[in-house]
């Protein structure tokens, strides 16, 4: 039998203790719910853009995932939406590249960047998978974040470390978020954790909080819509 996780709404027992954090974060239960209810909201697919001038027109609070060919991308997106179709294993080599957009709610963009780091791509894709994540991470004024996404088996790589930094001459911010937690041993986890922190710490424009989630077991998503409602536009009332 697996753990499991418990469920956030099961976090406050109405006794009126303010503010009980979440078990293993220095995350407030606000957050999380705050993060539970925005991601319990629909989410639709706008389009997916090949070209530059595809990508859709900003206005809404927007967050970026990359992350190399199968490190769990699609897996994370849909864990966080709560589905298990949204977002696609759309990035198959040898497929078309394009950065995949979900309106959520309509408070927060969602944009699925093309995934990298493929062995045997051929260089003309390398290349235009640099130009349009480049261009697009340039001039993306509404971008409030990218989660680069790292498998927790192989830890960083030296793509991963192009494309950071990438987002730190582009001055976009950007956190590490660490996938498929479940496949490593605690002991294993703990000294990712340290290096990967080690090395982020020197990069100007990282997030110095560390994210670990498997979206199999449903660990850290909580955690991470928490941090990303944090991003999104505020709620209307009435
Ligand atoms: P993408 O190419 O980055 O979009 O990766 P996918 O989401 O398609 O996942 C790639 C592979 O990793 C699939 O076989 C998934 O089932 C597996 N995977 C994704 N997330 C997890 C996870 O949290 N734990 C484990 N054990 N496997 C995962």
């Amino acid at each position: 039998m697996s753990e499991g996780t418990s469920p956030p709404d099961a976090i406050d027992p109405g006794d009126g203790v303010p503010d009980a954090e979440a078990p293993g974060t220095d995350m407030d239960a606000d957050a999380i719910e705050t993060g539970r209810r925005l991601f319990a909201q629909p989410a639709t697919f706008v389009l997916g853009a090949a070209k530059i001038d595809q990508v859709p027109a900003a206005g809404l609070p927007e967050v970026a995932f990359a992350g190399r060919s199968n490190v769990g991308k699609s897996s994370l997106i849909n864990a966080l939406l709560g589905r298990r179709d949204l977002a696609r294993t759309s990035n198959t080599p040898g497929r078309t590249q394009q950065i995949n957009f979900f309106d959520l709610a309509g408070r927060l963009m969602l944009a699925d960047l093309p995934g990298y780091g493929y062995a045997k791509a051929p260089k003309n894709e390398v290349r235009g998978w640099t130009r349009l994540v480049n261009t697009y991470l340039k001039g993306r004024q509404d971008l409030r974040r990218t989660c680069v996404l790292i498998d927790s088996r192989h830890g960083l790589k030296d793509s991963d470390r192009d494309v950071m930094s990438m987002l730190d001459t582009a001055a976009q911010p950007y956190q590490v978020v660490l996938t498929k937690c479940d496949k490593v041993s605690g002991a294993a986890l703990e000294k990712l954790t340290r290096t990967t922190l080690a090395e982020i710490a020197k990069r100007p424009a990282a997030h110095p909080r560390l994210m670990t989630t498997s979206s199999m077991k449903d660990q850290g998503i909580a955690e991470l819509r928490a941090e990303l409602a944090a991003l999104a536009r505020p709620e209307q009332n009435g």
